[in-house]
């Protein structure tokens, strides 16, 4: 299986690289800029012509490189809206560095704008900054459902993608803690979940996992992150998600609330469940 976790992305890819490796992983999540400000690292290519060989190397499955916090594509205010579009603009020119990747993000808040407006401009942004040569794919992330997050069932990421014209480029990250705060139980209905997640967007746009158990009931739209086994959908719940044969061959990303050897005792932990 393809698993990992968030790493820093402050001292470049192939410092990435060898941390995956040094956790026990074999992809990992990164953000493409300060999560909470924006700016981002210049890409120094001799770093990354050194990670692209490791990344071979090591057999990495799918990078899933995460967005900032701050881009918010269905803000209500025009100029954020635009500081958001040049940020994922510019985030996917970067991802071109690192071929064939994955790039999530949040839908979005609709700031009491309504979730159908915010629906509407999130789509109308990545209709401008999708392109046809692209080799990224871009993911919706599924939301807790907390405030105005667009993306808080799978109705309206589908209502999103169907608005996209570039369809092949888009698809959808499955956040373990958000869908099952979202109302979904994936405890005891994990299969009728998924049937429903076919059925509404279809499992081939399910492209990657973020496996976080969740400190809070079903439905209770917090996203509060817990270490695997450490919250309410716990040990069972998860080892069930993760050997999912419908779940199969994709990254799954850690973003528990641990320390290195953390991680590495979690994805030593995952992998004896799948391995
Ligand atoms: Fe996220
Ligand atoms: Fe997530
Ligand atoms: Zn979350």
């Amino acid at each position: 299986m393809y698993i990992g976790n968030h790493l820093s992305a402050s001292k470049g890819y192939a410092a990435m690289g060898k941390m995956a490796v040094a956790l026990g992983a074999n992809t990992f999540a990164f953000f493409t800029r300060n999560p909470r400000g924006g700016k981002a690292k210049e890409i120094v290519p001799a770093d990354v012509e050194k990670f692209l060989k490791l990344q071979k190397e090591q057999q990495f499955g799918k990078l899933v490189a995460h967005a900032p916090y701050t881009m918010n594509l269905c803000a209500a205010k025009e100029d954020i809206r635009q500081f958001s579009k040049n940020m994922i603009a510019d985030d996917l020119k970067r991802m071109e560095y690192t071929p064939g990747n994955y790039y999530n993000f949040h839908p979005g808040s609709h700031v009491g704008q309504g979730a159908e407006e915010g629906i509407r401009l999130i789509a109308e942004a990545l209709n401008e900054v999708l392109t046809t040569g692209m080799t990224t794919t871009v993911l919706l992330e599924t939301m807790a459902g907390k405030g105005s997050e667009v993306g808080r069932n799978f109705e309206e990421l589908r209502a999103i993608i169907d608005r996209v014209k570039l369809q092949d480029k888009v698809g959808v990250c499955f956040d373990t803690c958000h869908v099952w705060d979202g109302g979904y139980d994936i405890v005891n209905h994990l299969d009728e979940v998924l049937e429903e997640f076919d059925r509404v967007i279809g499992l081939n746009r399910l492209y990657a996992v973020h496996f976080n158990d969740s400190m809070n009931a079903c439905g209770a739209h917090k996203d509060r992150h817990a270490c695997i086994g450490e919250g309410c959908i716990g040990l069972e719940g998860m080892k069930r998600v993760s050997t999912h044969p419908l779940l199969s061959g994709k990254p799954f990303i850690l973003e528990t609330p641990n320390d290195d050897e953390g991680y590495k005792r979690e994805i030593a932990l995952v992998r004896s469940w799948t391995e």
